[in-house]
C-alpha cells in the first residue's frame, strides 16, 4: 500500500479499511471506539491462525521445532517493538510484554519505582489523565510507606480548559527531590498531544520519565531515538494498536540507572497475543503510521469544526483556536479523539441514541482520574478504517438533535 500515487488519501484508506473483516461485514455500523480497543486487520488474524496451526507450543522451554519457533517469534517481537519505536540503541533497552498499558504502568511502579525511591523523594504524576496512569503511582507510595519510606506524589500541572500540561507551571513543582515523572503522550479524552518533549528540559537530564503511550503507539509516529522525545519508559497496549486483546508492552531504556530486570522466561507468555502484536506492527509500518495519523486527525478536525458551529454541543478540551487552525504543527492538533457533551441530553442517553443509528461510541466517565462526578461524555475515537462518510452520517444525526 505504501508508495502508491493517488489524489488525497482516499484509495489507500479504502484498501486499508477493506482489510478489516469485522468492519466490512457491517457497513450499516460505524465503529468509533478505537481508543478503547482497535479492530484487527486480516494480516493479524491470519498470523494468529498460522501460528496456532503450525507452531503452537510454549516458549523458552522445550527443544523441539515448535517450541523453538515460538521462542524465536517472541524474541523477534521484542526486537520488532524496539524497531517500531525507533530505538537506535536496541542493545541498551528492554521490552517486557504485558496485557496492556494498565499492567505495564503497574509493572514500572511495582518492579522498578519502589526500588528506586528513598525517604523524602518526590514523584510527578498526572491527576486528570487515565486512572491507569495514577493508581499505580499512588500504590507505589503506599507500598513504600509500609516499609517506612515516605515519598511525595505531586500533580503534573495541567490547564483546566484544554487538559494539556501546563509546561510553564512545571518549574513550581519540580524540585531537587524530583526523582520520577509519569506523563501521557496523547490524552484519551481530549485527544491532544501533551507535548511531553518539553518535560525533559523542565526536569533535567537525570530524572526518569515514563510515558503512557496507550493512545499514541500505532496512531502516530513515536520515536524514542528522537532526541526530543527523551523518555525512559514507553508503555502501550497492543490491542489498541491492531493486535489481540490482552497484549501490550513496556519498552525501558537501560541507560538512566538500572531498569526493570529482564523478564526472562518466567511463566508462560501470551504467545498468541505476541504473534498478533508482531503482525500488527508489520501491518502498521506497511501502511504508514504517519498516514494513519494524518487521516484520523483530518477526520477529527472535520468533526470538531462542524460541532463547534452547533450550540447544543460542547467539545471537551479543544480550545477554539486550536480546532480552527489547521496550520498548527501536529503536536498541537487533536489525534483522532473527539469528546463531546450535549447541553441537554445526558451522555449515556446520547450514547444509546447514537447506537440506535449504528454508531458505536464510548459514553461514560472514560476512566478519567477525578472525573467520577456522573456527568460523563461521549467519545468518538477513530482509526484507519473510519471514513469521511461515517463522520458526515454522524454529524447528520448530531445535527438533528441540536
Ligand atoms: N492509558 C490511557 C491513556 C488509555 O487510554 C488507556 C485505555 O483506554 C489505558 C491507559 C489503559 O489501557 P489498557 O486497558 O490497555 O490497560
Amino acid at each position: 500500500m505504501r508508495g502508491e500515487t493517488h489524489a488525497g488519501d482516499g484509495l489507500w484508506q479504502q484498501k486499508a479499511r477493506a482489510q478489516f473483516p469485522i468492519i466490512t461485514a457491517h457497513p450499516e455500523l460505524a465503529y468509533l471506539d478505537s481508543a478503547a480497543t482497535s479492530q484487527k486487520p486480516r494480516a493479524v488474524l491470519d498470523a494468529v491462525q498460522a501460528y496456532l496451526t503450525t507452531s503452537n507450543a510454549n516458549a523458552g522451554r522445550g527443544t523441539y521445532p515448535w517450541a523453538n519457533r515460538t521462542t524465536g517469534v517472541i524474541e523477534r517481537a521484542r526486537e520488532r517493538v524496539k524497531e517500531f519505536l525507533g530505538d537506535r540503541e536496541p542493545d541498551r533497552s528492554t521490552v517486557h510484554f504485558t496485557s496492556g498499558t494498565t499492567e505495564g504502568l503497574r509493572t514500572v511502579a511495582r518492579d522498578w519505582l519502589v526500588e528506586h525511591l528513598t525517604d523524602g523523594d518526590e514523584i510527578l504524576v498526572p491527576f486528570s489523565d487515565h486512572r491507569a496512569n495514577l493508581d499505580p503511582w499512588l500504590e507505589a507510595r503506599r507500598l513504600l510507606a509500609e516499609r517506612g519510606t515516605e515519598v511525595r506524589v505531586r500533580a503534573l500541572p495541567c490547564q483546566e480548559t484544554s487538559g494539556d500540561y501546563d509546561h510553564r507551571a512545571l518549574a513550581d513543582v519540580v524540585g531537587p527531590r524530583t526523582r520520577f515523572v509519569a506523563a501521557t503522550h496523547v490524552h484519551h479524552v481530549y485527544g491532544g498531544d501533551m507535548n511531553v518533549h518539553r518535560l525533559r528540559a523542565a526536569v533535567g537530564p537525570d530524572v526518569p520519565i515514563c510515558l503512557d503511550a496507550a493512545q499514541s503507539v500505532g496512531h502516530l509516529p513515536l520515536r524514542v531515538g528522537d532526541p526530543v522525545l527523551d523518555v525512559d519508559f514507553v508503555v502501550f497496549s497492543g490491542h489498541k494498536a491492531l493486535a489481540l486483546p490482552g497484549t501490550g508492552a513496556v519498552w525501558a531504556r537501560n541507560t538512566r540507572g538500572p531498569v526493570l530486570a529482564p523478564s526472562g522466561w518466567q511463566g508462560t507468555p501470551n504467545t498468541v497475543g505476541i504473534v498478533s502484536l508482531l503482525a500488527a506492527l508489520d501491518w502498521l509500518d506497511a501502511v504508514g503510521v504517519d498516514r494513519i495519523a494524518a487521516h484520523v486527525t483530518r477526520l477529527a478536525t472535520r468533526l470538531t469544526d462542524r460541532l463547534r458551529r452547533l450550540d447544543a454541543y460542547e467539545v471537551l478540551g479543544c480550545p477554539a483556536s486550536l480546532a480552527a487552525d489547521s496550520t498548527l504543527p501536529a503536536a498541537q492538533r487533536r489525534h483522532g479523539i473527539v469528546t463531546l457533551r450535549h447541553r441537554d441530553i445526558p451522555s449515556d442517553d446520547l450514547g444509546f441514541i447514537l447506537f440506535s443509528h449504528g454508531f458505536m461510541v464510548r459514553a461514560d466517565s472514560l476512566c478519567q482520574a477525578g472525573a467520577d462526578d456522573g456527568t460523563g461524555s461521549v467519545r468518538v475515537s477513530l482509526h484507519v478504517y473510519n471514513t469521511d462518510e461515517e463522520i458526515d452520517r454522524l454529524l447528520t444525526v448530531l445535527d438533528s438533535m441540536a
